[in-house]
């Protein structure tokens, strides 16, 4: 049966913060029967919205995923979230969906917000439909709404609906297509869409927005251009058909309107979602590679072998972890035996669950084109990926920003102390961009984020669902440490342990390397056992420098011969120990410096603010790379030391009225100037 196929939709809703994407996802979730009442954003109450941090803010902040029906179609609806801190979850969204619904404010057109999250969805090439809400308010413009999808998004938008009236006076929408008027008749939530005849003193403009929209889709379907080009009669149905081939191709982006909080429209989005957005076997599969290297192309077929990846993982309080995943290809059943080919491991589900929100149903298969939790994975991190244990595919993991921002925490009392790490843990888990580590001078935790508002939400989780109290310093940036010279050292340990006496000589040179990454060489006479001890050392010394206890990046640790006789045998602990102090004193002599965080920036300003946003920049330690024209606004490629763009956000609102959006991801970590060294080391 894979027509089924055809029928999934897997869908994502996008915005800007307060476009309307919660109110218009409580309507889907109650028109399609799966909730049977409607929350509101205000009441604190809405489904999707589970988690309490969510309903206070009301902000979106996980992509929580659930399935829904609407005409026979099943969709897989992902929640995105809108704020920067989370662009983990709209990246690993916009991995796994296959078409998105962008909602419009009415009022307000197209909002930096929703231009950052326009342009994230081109470069994974997701196919969109533009729905204009709110056309209830006060100030409701929907050819302003047009102008500005135009002009910001560089996009000719294909007019499906025209509303009739607006503000208080919104009663219905021309619908392009068939020709008709849409109204609503009956109650509140329960209104439901009425076709009628197009009225007199509306003719003229139903018949120009066909011939505007037969322009724009014919060419997608060679039947209706010759129907249209000799003026015979066409059916509907064609019409929907090039509309549909148009999408797909991200050729065409159609624009509906109505009232998610009026619940007008809001059918008429489904069924647009159901028409013209694609199902999995419309897009070309996803290609991963072989155990050679070879790519591989993974076909949307039941039959073919499992090919998964798991983009999202979640503690839940019954199951334990949640692995929500998407299959490519293939049927994935309970009980089945899999094997992960990102770390190699194997794996077993032991249940299969369909996610409603925060509800679930259990099933007994996941096939190709679909999305679901899985549980019983113990090894499988989000990004992974999970085939069947015949195949080898390995599909691109999701590229996850590395932690910048740091702050200490401090358990309130001992037996928040007790659980905090292994809440800690289970959060990391969930989440990949956040971590956490001991400072070893201090003795304070530390965690690390993407950004003041990604932390502050992880340790208000850790408040409310793990019980866990915590009292906070300020958010930092978190820094790297490196060498700038060629060091060696040699330490002996010597400690009688109650009855035992521990005793090893270790000797380390440090050196620099022109990598990020760090090398350990063994260049000793130990045995492989002891060698692996001395490691360890090595190991735990590069996760806290000689400078500040930061980690350290890019530089080549050698374990050497130590010239010991030979008249002891070294111990585990003592050769740990001493490989440990051997390095940490090598790295002192070897000119140790601190890295701070830079980010790779783009910013996207109309012309007019350019100059004042580049001087800002430079203003801020940063260097322009590049200044692109992308239709009538101006792309400023830039890198920025993090350390001075905290609260960037508020400064570009302010300095381009709002008018300028950015997105920033951590590029690479570059030597701080001396005087900001020493200034932060020796507070002078
Ligand atoms: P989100 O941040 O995009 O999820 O937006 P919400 O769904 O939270 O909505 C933001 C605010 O706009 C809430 O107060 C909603 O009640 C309100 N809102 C949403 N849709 C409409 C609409 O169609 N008309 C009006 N007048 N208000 C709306």
């Amino acid at each position: 049966m894979e027509d089924d196929l055809g029928k999934i939709r897997n869908l994502g809703i996008m915005a800007h913060i307060d476009a309307g994407k919660t109110t218009l996802t409580e309507r889907i979730l109650y028109y399609t029967g799966k909730s049977h009442k409607v929350g509101e954003v205000h009441y604190g109450n809405t489904v999707m919205d589970w988690m309490e941090q969510e309903q206070e803010r009301g902000i979106t902040i996980t992509s929580a995923s659930t399935t829904c029906v609407w005409k026979s179609h099943q969709i897989n609806l992902i929640d995105t979230p809108g704020h920067v801190d989370f662009t983990l979850e709209v990246e690993r969204s916009l991995r796994v969906l296959d078409g998105a619904v962008c909602v419009f404010d009415a009022v307000n057109g197209v909002e930096p917000q929703s231009e950052t999250v326009w342009y994230q969805a081109d470069k994974y090439n997701v196919p969109r439909i533009c729905f204009i809400n709110k056309m209830d308010r006060v100030g409701a413009d929907f050819e302003m709404c047009l102008e500005s999808i135009k002009e910001k998004l560089s996009v000719t938008p294909t007019v499906l609906h025209w509303p009739v009236g607006s503000e208080e006076n919104f009663q219905g929408v021309l619908d392009v297509v068939a020709e008709k008027l849409v109204v609503w008749e009956g109650d509140g939530v329960d209104l439901k869409p009425k076709y009628k005849d197009i009225p007199s003193e509306y003719i003229d403009k139903s018949k120009h927005l066909k011939n505007a929209l037969m322009e724009q889709v014919s060419e997608f379907d060679d039947e209706l251009l010759e129907a249209y080009l000799s003026e015979s009669s066409i059916k509907i149905e064609q019409i929907k058909k090039a509309i549909r081939v148009g999408t797909i191709r991200q050729k065409i982006f159609p624009v509906f309107c109505g009232s998610a909080l009026k619940n007008k429209s809001v059918q008429l989005v489904l069924d647009a979602v159901a028409d013209y957005l694609p199902s999995p076997l419309d897009v070309k599969g996803v290609v991963g590679v072989d155990k050679s290297g070879k790519e591989v192309l993974c076909k949307a077929s039941f039959n073919a072998p499992v090919v998964s990846l798991a983009f999202k993982l979640q503690v839940d309080e019954f199951a334990g972890m949640l692995t929500y995943l998407r299959v490519y290809s293939g049927t994935l059943k309970v009980g089945q035996a899999l094997e992960n080919t990102t770390s190699n491991r194997k794996e077993r589900v032991t249940k299969i669950l369909k996610m409603h929100a925060n509800s679930r149903t259990q099933t007994d298969v996941l096939k190709a084109g679909d999305i679901g939790a899985v549980v019983g994975l113990k090894w499988t991190k989000t990004g992974d990926t999970l085939c069947d244990r015949k195949t080898y595919v390995l599909l691109e993991s999701i590229g996850f920003p590395e932690p910048v921002i740091s702050q200490a925490i401090e358990p309130k009392t001992s037996d928040d102390e007790k659980k905090l790490e292994e809440c800690l843990k289970k959060i990391q888990d969930e989440d990949p961009s956040f971590s956490f580590k001991e400072n070893q001078d201090t003795g304070q935790m530390l965690v690390f984020g993407m950004g003041e508002l990604h932390i502050e939400i992880i340790l208000d989780r850790l408040d409310r669902e793990f019980g866990v109290k915590v009292s906070r310093g300020k958010p930092q940036v978190s820094y790297r440490e490196c060498v700038t010279a060629q060091a060696t050292h040699r330490e002996h340990f010597e400690r009688m342990i109650g009855a035992e006496k521990h005793q090893a000589t270790a000797m380390v040179k440090v050196e620099a390397n022109s990598g990020d990454k760090n090398k350990i060489l063994n260049k000793s006479s130990l045995s492989e056992n002891e060698a692996s001890f001395a490691i360890q050392g090595i190991e735990e010394s590069l996760e806290n420098g000689s400078l500040a206890g930061n980690r350290v990046i890019s530089t080549t640790v050698t374990l050497l011969d130590s010239g010991d006789k030979g008249d002891f045998v070294p111990t585990e602990l003592a050769l740990k120990v001493a490989a440990s102090k051997a390095t940490k004193k090598a790295m002192e002599l070897a000119k140790p410096h601190l890295l701070e965080p830079v980010a790779s920036m783009e910013v996207t300003v109309p012309k007019d603010f350019l100059g004042s946003v580049v001087g800002d920049l430079n203003s801020k330690r940063g260097k322009i790379n590049n200044v692109q024209a992308l239709g009538n606004m101006q792309v400023i490629n830039a890198h920025v030391p993090v350390s001075e763009v905290f609260g960037y956000a508020t400064t570009l609102r302010s300095l381009t009225s709002g008018r300028g959006s950015f997105s920033m991801k951590i590029s690479h970590f570059e030597r701080l100037p001396e005087k900001l060294e020493s200034q932060i080391l020796y507070g002078s």
